[in-house]
């Protein structure tokens, strides 16, 4: 089969052939990938950075959101059946640890992450575990289901809370931050107010439904976000950026009491004045990791199925596998949302 592999240690991934993944185990799923989406993830990948360098062990297949067909089942499978379309949670949970025996397994203390700490769904094919895999509606389309997983993301992140008739900000309109907008003004939030630099994205967020984008290169972003909401601030704040200004400006521009959902990964360690911009403020803060097995990923399904949720801004680009280095590149320039390769 095609894939795209991480050969040996060093910047860039190469197309070639592989061997079919052999026989699935009793528990494991062989599925023929249909559509996969190109995530930030790969992106540290493709460049190695010192995150993947000290993650990924080549050679190795990568890439983790996608949508498929089941090709065959192992012999104690019994939720999915062959033909049936499938999207699946990349965060493999251990089924083992206090998390996993509690009804917690999105914050597995063990888990395995598809495409980084093993083979991922660059492929034609891929093995996976039957407890990942969630049947989406065939009447889903491919682009969108193969971008469930980082959908779920925005789910997971913009519904701590209830958002119905709340001011909502959003640091970073990445496609996480765009599909967040869309998610909060389906949930009822009387205004969602984005922050982002770049163009692309800004235009993005607006697409998405954004009542208000402002560039915090160019206007002092708690001044505006002050302003459009009487004075108060927002109720609701969903960092999507990664960006330890942003952060600051972010609970700056909340309002007391306020809830802060917290998505970006920062490159290093955060320097904030905790005590006047969280603790005396009142604030409750939720770290967002992954998606709600399963409960994140019915919400994606039900808001594409009934299509309160159109997911067609983010998904910018579709290329055959073989053109996979214009998706790398275009994401690297932030001129994308979504990028997706057709296996
Ligand atoms: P992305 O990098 O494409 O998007 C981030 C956006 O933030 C970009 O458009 C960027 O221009 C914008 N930005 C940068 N600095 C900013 C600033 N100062 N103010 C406003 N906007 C700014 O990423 P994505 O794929 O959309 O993911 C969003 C974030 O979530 C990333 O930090 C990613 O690492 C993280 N993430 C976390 C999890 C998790 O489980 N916690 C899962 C997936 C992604
Ligand atoms: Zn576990």
């Amino acid at each position: 089969m095609i894939a795209i592999v991480k050969e040996r240690p060093g910047p860039g991934l190469t197309l070639k052939r592989v061997p079919v993944p052999g026989e699935p185990g009793p528990h494991d799923v062989l599925v023929k990938v249909k559509r996969a989406s190109i995530c930030g993830t790969d992106l540290h990948i493709y460049k190695w950075d010192e995150w993947s360098q000290k993650r990924i062990r080549p050679p190795q297949i990568g890439g983790h959101e996608f949508t498929g067909e089941v090709i065959k089942v192992g012999d104690n499978v019994t939720t999915v059946a062959v033909g049936d379309s499938v999207v699946a949670e990349t965060h493999i949970p251990c089924q083992k640890c206090l998390q996993c025996k509690t009804g917690r397994m999105h914050i597995c203390r063990d888990m395995e992450i598809l495409g980084v700490h093993r083979d991922g769904v660059f492929a034609e094919y891929v093995l996976v575990p039957e407890i990942v895999l969630w049947k989406v509606d065939p009447s889903i389309p491919l682009e969108y289901a193969s971008i469930m997983e980082p959908f779920g993301n925005a789910i997971h992140t913009a519904l701590v809370t209830d958002l119905t008739g709340k001011n909502v900000l959003i640091t970073g309109a990445g496609p996480i931050g765009a599909m967040a907008v869309a998610v909060a003004k389906a949930s009822g939030a009387a205004c969602v107010m984005v922050s982002e630099v770049k163009d692309f994205r800004k235009d993005l967020a607006k697409k998405m439904g954004a009542d208000v984008v402002i560039d915090p290169l160019k206007e002092d972003m708690p001044t505006r976000v002050r302003s459009l909401t009487n004075g108060d601030g927002a109720d609701v704040l969903l960092e999507m950026s990664g960006s330890p200004i942003a952060m600051k400006q972010g609970l700056d521009s909340v309002t007391n009491g306020g809830i802060v959902s917290l998505l970006g990964v920062f490159p290093g360690d955060l320097a904030f004045d905790i005590n006047n911009l969280f603790t005396f403020k009142g604030l409750t803060m939720y770290g967002i990791t992954g998606r709600k097995m399963f409960d994140t990923w019915r919400i994606a399904d039900q808001l594409l199925k009934s299509k309160r949720v159109d997911l067609s801004p983010v998904v910018t680009h579709t290329f055959p596998a073989e053109r996979f280095e214009e998706g790398f590149d275009l994401m690297e320039k932030g001129l994308s949302g979504k990028v997706i390769l057709q296996f």
